[in-house]
C-alpha cells in the first residue's frame, strides 16, 4: 500500500507585464468624466451620457426668465 501524494502543483502562470486595465481609456469631450466612472457611455461625438442627461434636464428646467415661468405656477408666486 503506497499512497502516492503527488501534490506537484504547477507554478502560477506569470502575470502579463501590462498592468493597464482592460478596455480603452476615454474621457468625455465636454466634461472631466472618463472611463473610470462606472456606467459611463459615450456617444458618437465623444460626449458622455451624463452630459446628455444634463442637456435633457437643462431643456426640461431652463434657467433665467424662461425657467422662472416654468416653475412659477408650482410655487404659486
Ligand atoms: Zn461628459
Amino acid at each position: 500500500m503506497v499512497s502516492s501524494s503527488s501534490a506537484a502543483t504547477p507554478a502560477p502562470a506569470p502575470t502579463s507585464s501590462s498592468t493597464t486595465h482592460t478596455g480603452t481609456y476615454r474621457q468625455c469631450t465636454r466634461c472631466i468624466m472618463d472611463t473610470t466612472v462606472p456606467g459611463i457611455r459615450f456617444d458618437g461625438r465623444g460626449e458622455c451620457n451624463f452630459c446628455q442627461l444634463h442637456d435633457k434636464l437643462d431643456r426640461a428646467f431652463p434657467l433665467g426668465e424662461v425657467g422662472h415661468r416654468h416653475v412659477a405656477p408650482w410655487l404659486r408666486i
